[in-house]
């Protein structure tokens, strides 16, 4: 029935939500690229109908670039952090969504003039690493995501996995401390409140008293030059990381594990240290441990997966036209 579609006269975008901007990818439905851009966002944190506001303006504003109208594109698909439930297009919480429990559906409806479709930045990652990286040819991988938070998509015998509610992969908020550090979502002690850029920033600010790092690079060549305080945040953070990673190898016992991230923030998480401390913490049987990789394919990856998933989510609603118009 597919074959039935013109892939070249479709054109899906595919948003990657970060703090400071929105990335934008459009693609042909054979997932071709046509254009990318960035949109620049004045809030990290935003209402939600601000924040479809923002996203028809940014795709808007792309489809200007590449000579088309907004009226071209048959679905967005838009990677968000947080917990989503993607089959019901409902937020629960994400840290750019000023409000909790969003129902988008009704909001996409209103405010856009094609389908869209919200999902967890992390599993898109995953469906990316699948579809393109270095998840093809495996069935059961896990893609651990570090930037701003700490993300999990679950490839399980060759499906992504979202739990019953949509929100079945909070690696960043597993707890790895009782009543420790205070994380973003409200509660203490989650990995992500130890591993993630802004808990490296918070330490750093207080473990370098004599100057403030302005990115995790910054703390990384302060470690590489000796300096104690840097050094000693980036360890404790490798060992969280450490612990985090031994824990879901002992749930999900995958073929590799997958360090997705840029190279500054995900370089400390993959040393031989790490790994020593994974293999002490692992069930010991007689195979050897799951291959972690690290992987820096920088923001157009969270892109490429959203675009993926809105060819396929489109090609779902095409499909039921196609039924219905036959029956
Ligand atoms: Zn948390």
């Amino acid at each position: 029935m597919l074959l039935e579609l013109d892939p070249t006269s479709q054109v899906i975008a595919g948003l990657k939500i970060a703090r400071d901007m929105i990335l934008v990818m459009l693609v042909d439905f054979k997932g071709n690229e046509i254009k990318q851009s960035q949109y620049m966002l004045q809030d990290p944190r935003m209402p939600a109908d601000t924040f479809v506001q923002e996203i028809r303006k940014a795709v808007e504003e792309t489809c200007h670039q590449a000579d088309l109208s907004l009226s071209d594109v048959s679905g967005i698909s838009i990677g968000l952090a947080g917990m989503i439930d993607a089959e019901r297009n409902f937020v629960y919480w994400s840290s750019s969504i000023t409000e909790n429990n969003v129902d988008f559906r009704p909001k996409l409806e209103a405010g856009l003039p094609c389908p869209a479709f919200i999902e967890n930045d992390a599993n898109l990652v995953a469906k990316a690493e699948q579809l393109f990286g270095l998840g093809r040819g495996h069935r059961n991988f896990l893609v651990v995501t570090i930037e701003h938070g700490v993300g999990l998509g679950i490839i399980l015998n060759g499906k992504l996995h979202r739990g019953e509610r949509g929100c079945g992969a909070e690696f960043g908020h597993t707890k790895v401390q009782l009543d420790g550090a205070l994380c973003q979502c409200g509660q203490r002690g989650c990995l992500e409140a130890y591993v993630s850029e802004y808990a490296l920033m918070r330490e750093a600010v207080i473990a370098m008293q004599d100057s403030s790092p302005k990115s995790v690079s910054d703390i990384q060549k302060r470690a590489d030059d000796g300096d104690i305080g840097a050094k000693s945040v980036l360890e404790r953070a490798s060992r969280m990381f450490g612990m985090g990673v031994s824990n879901l190898i002992n749930l999900f016992d995958p073929e590799q594990i997958i360090v997705s991230g840029a190279k500054e923030n995900i370089g400390h998480l993959c040393s031989d240290e790490v790994l020593e401390r994974i293999k002490s913490n692992v069930v010991k049987v007689d195979a050897p441990l799951p291959e972690i990789k690290p992987h820096d394919w920088g923001d157009l990856m969270w892109a490429k997966g959203a675009t993926a998933y809105g060819i396929e989510q489109v090609s779902i609603l095409k499909v039921k036209e196609m039924a219905s118009h036959a029956s």
